[in-house]
């Protein structure tokens, strides 16, 4: 066996080898459909991975595979592996094993990167600017406003409400009377405005030459059903690969049943029991109608063996999954052998909570593990408050994913304005934003202002010549200035941030009494400006896939230090720790108590507990607090309520977990308990105290 340990394929098991070895001896291009559908950790990321690695070994160009993951982080990733593949089989043969897969991304990107370069052929401006959730929203709010719906009618739906059914219309390629029915039922009476608002808010950003995020898979899909250009698309990738297929929805089936009509070398893998993101408008259907919706049959491999968990785990997770009501793949094993059976902790509330998970993460540091070898879970991003908190004050180390972005902050999304509007001055959200950080200049002055250079053929010259207000003078004259540098040819990214940047530090620490770390946040995006080839990639890149640690918190760790990931649920996807903690595993969060509604909705809040569980490799510990805080509807205060085990655990499961009861709330004294010196002295009084 001395050849094999040399061979990064010899550790697949037949049926992943089976996936990787699919067709690749065909010519380049015609490689058959192929679906690889297998259950939580039994290898399909990894098979992925491996067979990129193959095709280039047997000489696909690494430049026509086009890789589909849901981040970027994944896409890293898959590319690090792959590369790592290559490189034990090249390097042991001398050759050089490629250096990156140009089109490894999200669907959002890559669709960013593809409009950009066909711009032209389908009558958008190359300028155009992409607008996040935030600033899609800010846009619906304008028009709202324009059109007079928010004059007359009072009880209109919210500015991010409106883009919710939006989005959904577009992503889930139904009717707004079908989404209004099925999933915002109490705004069905507003149908004939909300038409009306989507006419006017689809002009403004044709007007404005802006796209949301929408748009990215919207144009995209519509380029890929011309006869033409999808074929010509289609025909720049031999090899199209998308990892967790399960959470892709219509307008992405779309996409690639237009590249690729006859699903030539198109490969996708996925998970019906991990699907998490319908209310996302992902729809579970792409993956089980996939064998059958190419002009020719896929081939089909399913995987059984879970190579991540240990068997006690497994067990666990699949009791939670099996009581679905809808029957999927089938339940995997292991040799994984353990006594270890994941733990139920019951406890008072959060607080204890936060205690306990923090005493269990420092244990087992002790023993070895890493910190970043361990991670804690949550159903929703804010349920991690009081954990962060004990984090801190025990200066334990924590990056979180899936919560407030370092784009969602204002000093960031003022810099990232500026930037826009240089890029594409007709965008009425980012001129908006920037012209009033000039002091003296209002909501109507800049109004005045973006409707001139709206309507002037030269930007540059209607700022130029605009009469700003007297009050503003030298700090109007010195933003002028800055977007004359901005729009000047000759620039060289990434000097545009220098320039931005030296502009907005003194408005800055006028505007905030905490500029010092915000500031800090600006030298941090310059730094991550640096690592982008124009202005172009870098404001698409950081708007579709940001970073995600803000100077909230002690800000991000150094690369090499040691961090705790903290993360929510729908984030974790495709992750795997040694240790696993899930917080406020109770009825009212998982399921949520928001989609308590229907069967469908409990349905998938049963498979994100399986997300969960399903991450964890050595040890899982579940937390059930008696007491959990939740935030509420406005008129209803925020409150405490007691809580009870998720249902999705029944009784019957309870053999797969060991119990343990972590005190009761009356006991709260006991907790901490006195130092030694406090009771010996409490004591001698008492005893002395006849004297
Ligand atoms: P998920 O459904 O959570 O995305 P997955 O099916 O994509 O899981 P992977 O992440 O690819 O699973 O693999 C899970 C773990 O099992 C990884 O640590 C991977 O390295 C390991 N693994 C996969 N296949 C094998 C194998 N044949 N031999 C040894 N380890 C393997
Ligand atoms: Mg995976």
């Amino acid at each position: 066996h001395a050849a094999s340990s040399d061979d990064p394929f010899a550790s697949l098991n037949p049926a992943q080898r089976a996936a990787v070895e699919h067709d690749i001896g065909v010519a380049a291009g015609s490689a058959r459909p192929l679906l690889v559908i297998a259950g939580a950790g039994s290898g399909k990321t990894n098979t992925l991975a491996h067979r990129v690695a193959r095709l280039i070994m047997s000489g696909a160009d690494p430049q026509r595979i086009l890789l589909l993951t849901f981040s970027r982080r994944a896409a890293n990733e898959m590319t690090q592996r792959a590369s790592n593949v290559l490189h034990r089989i090249m390097g042991a043969r001398g050759g050089q094993p490629p250096a990156s897969l140009p089109w490894a991304g999200t669907v959002h990107s890559i669709g960013a990167r593809l409009l950009r370069d066909y711009a032209g052929r389908i009558g958008l401006e190359e300028s155009f600017t992409i607008h996040d959730r935030g600033d899609s929203e800010d846009l619906m709010g304008m028009v709202r406003h324009d059109i007079g719906l928010t004059q007359t009618e009072k009880r209109f739906p919210l500015k991010g409400t409106c883009l919710a059914i939006y989005s959904r219309v577009v992503n889930s390629r139904d009717t707004l009377a079908l989404v209004l029915q099925s999933t915002f039922p109490w705004c069905s009476e507003w149908e004939a405005q909300l038409k009306t608002l989507f006419g006017a808010y689809v002009d403004a950003k044709q007007e404005q030459n802006v796209l949301d995020y929408d748009d990215l898979l919207l144009f995209w899909a519509e380029m890929a059903a011309d006869p033409d250009l999808g074929a010509h698309i289609g025909g720049l990738f031999d090899h199209v690969l998308v990892d967790e297929y399960q959470d892709t929805n219509r307008l992405q089936a779309a996409i690639l049943m237009g590249m690729k009509p006859g699903g030539e070398g198109v490969m996708v893998v996925g998970d019906d029991a991990q699907s998490i993101y319908s209310f996302r408008g992902a729809t579970v259907r792409n993956i089980l109608d996939f064998p059958k919706q190419f002009a020719q049959e896929a081939c089909i491999v399913t995987l059984d063996r879970n190579y991540r968990s240990t068997q006690p785990i497994l067990d666990a997770s699949n009791a939670v999954i099996g009581a679905a009501l809808e029957r999927h793949a089938k339940t995997l094993w292991t040799d994984k052998v353990s006594t270890v059976r994941p733990q139920l902790v019951l406890i008072p509330d959060e607080a204890e909570q936060a205690r306990w998970v923090c005493n269990r993460i420092l244990e087992h540091r002790e023993t070895g593990m890493a910190l970043k070898a361990q991670a804690v879970l949550f159903r929703a991003a804010s349920h991690s408050a009081a954990l962060e908190l004990e984090l801190m004050r025990r200066n334990i180390p924590f990056v979180k994913f899936g919560g407030l972005k370092f784009l969602e902050a204002s000093h960031i999304k003022d810099v990232l304005a500026v930037l826009r509007f240089a890029q594409n001055p007709s965008g009425r959200v980012a001129g908006f934003r920037v012209v009033q950080l000039v002091p003296g200049i209002g909501a109507a002055t800049a109004t005045r202002l973006l409707d001139a250079v709206g309507e002037a053929a030269e930007p540059l010259r209607a700022v130029e010549q605009f009469a700003a207000p007297a009050r503003s003078g030298g700090d109007w004259e010195q933003f002028v200035a800055l977007f004359r540098a901005l729009r000047a040819p000759g620039l060289r990214w990434p000097a545009d941030i220098e320039l931005v940047k030296n502009w907005y530090l003194p408005h800055l620490e006028r505007m905030y009494d905490d500029a010092q770390v915000r500031v800090a946040d600006v030298e941090q995006l310059a730094r991550l400006a640096g690592g982008h080839g124009s202005r172009e990639t870098f404001l698409a890149e950081i708007t579709l896939d940001p970073p995600e640690a803000t100077s909230d918190r002690a800000g991000p760790p150094l690369l090499d230090e040691d961090y705790l990931i903290l993360s929510t649920i729908h984030s974790s996807k495709g992750q795997e720790w040694k240790s696993v903690h899930v917080l406020n595993v109770v009825d009212g969060c998982i399921p949520s108590d928001m989609s308590t509604g229907n069967a469908a909705d409990i349905e998938e809040e049963r498979r994100l507990l399986y997300v969960a569980m399903t991450r964890a490799k050595e040890h899982l510990h579940l937390v059930v607090p008696n007491r959990f805080f939740i935030k509420q509807q406005a008129q209803m205060g925020d409150r405490h309520v007691y809580a009870a085990r998720t249902r999705f655990i029944s009784p019957a499961m309870l053999k797969h977990f060991e119990e343990t009861v972590w005190m009761t709330a009356d006991t709260q004294q006991s907790r901490t308990p006195m130092p030694d010196s406090v009771r010996m002295l409490v004591r001698e009084r008492a005893r002395n105290a006849w004297k």
